[in-house]
């Protein structure tokens, strides 16, 4: 067998490979306080993503990376599904920017959210029909873990846009790892098998509330910063 060596092209990945899944999982951050009536931060180390379903809000899921699917073309199943009701608000995992947002013929209302050190690329497909995302937000928009970016539906499957073309409501979440450029959205994408990951983040849920009335957008209830940003 080949010695490895740094030379070595898959060397590196597989160096490199344990901090682009869980780097950006773990640092510190600053937390808003609870229990006061002046918003202050607190600064925290640990665990600083969230589950992409927010706190009190039910869902289920199986391991269901690698299945068949057959709609347009015969292929497999990149991501994780989170079974819940329509409308559940749904959670930036991990802070990051806005790279894509709109209608995608399999997706249907989908957002695509950049890590900030551009490693991880998540995933959130199928949201709601008629008022899928966040208000305000758009391409190069930055979230921060633990915003609401949108709302849980059963859009897509369809070349026109805001159409329920899935049976049954849920959340579709991926998450790529982009060791470089030229993988992402090529024939070599790493996605990867989030379903023990989701598991994790079950004891990681953001709480929300009705921020508008009007719009009946959710907001989340503590605010959180990472910790270079806040200085
Ligand atoms: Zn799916």
């Amino acid at each position: 067998m080949e010695e490895l060596t740094k030379d070595m092209k898959y060397y590196n990945y597989y160096y490199e490979s344990y901090s682009a899944v869980l780097g950006g999982f773990i640092g510190e951050y600053y937390t808003e306080k609870k229990d006061e009536n002046e918003k202050s931060f607190e600064k925290k180390y640990g665990v600083k993503v969230f589950s992409p379903i927010a706190k009190n809000y039910s869902f289920s899921h199986y391991d269901d990376f690698g299945n068949s699917r057959s709609y347009g073309f015969k292929r497999t199943h990149l991501g994780n599904d989170l079974l819940g009701s329509i409308g559940t608000p749904i959670i930036a995992v991990e802070s990051g920017k806005v790279e894509h947002i709109g209608w995608n013929q399999y997706g249907g209302w989908r957002i695509g959210i950049r890590s900030l050190d551009s490693k991880r690329y998540y995933y959130y497909a199928h949201l709601r029909k008629g008022h899928p995302y966040s208000e305000g937000l758009e391409e190069g928009s930055t979230v921060k873990a633990g915003d609401v970016i949108g709302y849980l539906g059963m859009t897509g499957y369809s070349i026109k846009e805001n159409v329920n073309n899935i049976n049954i409501p849920h959340l579709h979440f991926g998450m790529e790892l982009i060791f470089d450029e030229s993988q992402f959205d090529s024939a070599n994408e790493i996605w990867i098998d989030v379903y023990q990951i989701i598991e994790f983040l079950k004891k990681y849920r953001s709480e929300v509330y009705m921020a508008n009335n009007e719009t009946k957008d959710y907001e989340r209830k503590f605010d959180f910063m990472e910790s270079n940003s806040f200085e």
